[in-house]
């Protein structure tokens, strides 16, 4: 291992160094083919292995079989934002959507898919809620399931299953009977906690994720759809983006990016030789309790997310007096501790903490936050 600092970025993020090290070595010849992955033919042999492997390792990851495609795509996470109405609010005659608003990204998503139809708001934590005896701002809890007005003649309903600016993580996914609309299907934009920990895809009627955090570079965008959802899209909808075209070429439809996938084919099979998603679990939890026991005792630092659905991969957090931040970041980076400045929307501070940040980085970190801490307290 290097001595590369600790890089605490929402995304693009850290990537598992044996995966760097490993496309450096294959990076001017691939096994002996002669080229670079970036210069193969998307239809030739080697580069149609490495894209099938990809698919194969990923669906081994998530365990899903044949009823759902598994599809590489371009366009990020924001892409899918119209991609998914296109394809999917075709299913009824109606063309009704139903959005679950939990902050920042599940509003751009409800605000994106109002071009495409007939979109309402399921709910909203707009407002302040007491849960617990306590009073949570809004943006700092999550909706349960059983609240959610979904309408029975919707194609689809969609949340974002960890809000990566605020930091709200929902892991407990609903069937259909639990919002009282057991036909229709859950879309899920799990971008920042994709591979991070077990989940209930089959309860997923589509699962997307840009891949910048957790599964490899940007430029990759996966979407894990349920095939009988497939074959409802707009005639409006690029050909490039319907699902019945990616998934019948198995994402080679067009030219798709082909250095990404296999990038993020490297990571997959470094999760798996890193004990799978429950081996990812069980790190993520080590690490996250770490920080989050740290920020709760410490009297200096706070986290405001209802405690149930803190997220394990993005930690925000503020100092007791903002006057501090500047020095605060001056002295992390100093420290090798890179990019913990919090989104402009929200201020402070945010530390991510994806599959690749090792619980030695979070150790550092939670070291510096502590002697900051005793010298500004
Ligand atoms: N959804 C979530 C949860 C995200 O974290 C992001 C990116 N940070 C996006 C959507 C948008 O992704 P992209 O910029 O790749 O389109």
């Amino acid at each position: 291992m290097s001595n590369r600092p600790y890089n605490f970025s929402a995304g693009p993020a850290a990537m598992p160094e044996s995966v760097l090290r490993q496309a450096a070595e294959e990076m001017l010849d691939w096994r002996g083919s002669g080229m670079s992955v970036m210069e193969m033919s998307h239809r030739g042999k080697e580069f149609v292995q490495i894209c099938d492997e990809a698919e194969a390792d990923l669906r081994s990851l998530l365990g899903v079989g044949d009823d759902y495609a598994v599809l590489f795509m371009q366009g990020g996470a924001t892409a899918e934002n119209a991609i998914i109405p296109l394809n999917l609010i075709g299913r009824r005659p109606e063309h009704k959507a139903d959005y679950v608003l939990s902050g920042s990204w599940s509003k751009k998503s409800h605000k994106e898919a109002q071009r495409y139809g007939d979109i309402a708001i399921a709910a909203a934590a707009d407002q302040e809620k007491t849960l617990e005896g306590k009073a949570q701002a809004p943006y700092t809890w999550m909706p349960v399931p059983a609240d959610w007005k979904v309408r029975p003649d919707a194609s689809y309903v969609h949340f974002c299953s960890n809000e990566t600016i605020d930091g709200i993580e929902f892991i407990d996914w609903p069937t259909g009977d639990a919002y009282g609309a057991a036909d229709v299907p859950l879309v899920i934009d799990a971008s920042s906690h994709f591979l991070s920990r077990p989940m209930q895809i089959a309860r997923a009627g589509v699962l997307y994720a840009g891949a910048q955090k957790n599964a490899g570079p940007a430029g990759v965008t996966v979407v894990v759809v349920r095939r009988d959802l497939i074959g409802h899209a707009l005639p409006v909808c690029p050909s490039a983006f319907d699902y019945v075209n990616v998934a019948k070429e198995h994402s080679r439809f067009n030219t798709p990016p082909t250095y990404g996938i296999y990038l993020a084919g490297l990571v997959f099979k470094w999760v798996l030789a890193n004990g799978g998603l429950a081996g990812m679990e069980a790190a993520n939890k080590a690490k996250a309790d770490l920080l989050y026991s740290y920020i709760d005792g410490s009297g200096f630092y706070r986290n405001r997310i209802h405690a149930p659905v803190r997220s394990r991969m993005n930690v925000p957090f503020v100092l007791a007096d903002e006057s501090h931040n500047d020095a605060f970041l001056k002295g992390s980076a100093e420290a090798g501790l890179l990019s913990l400045k919090g989104h402009k929307s929200v201020g402070g501070m945010r530390a991510s903490i994806y599959n690749a940040m090792p619980i030695a980085g979070v150790q550092a970190l939670v070291d510096y936050m502590r002697e900051f801490a005793q010298r500004h307290g």
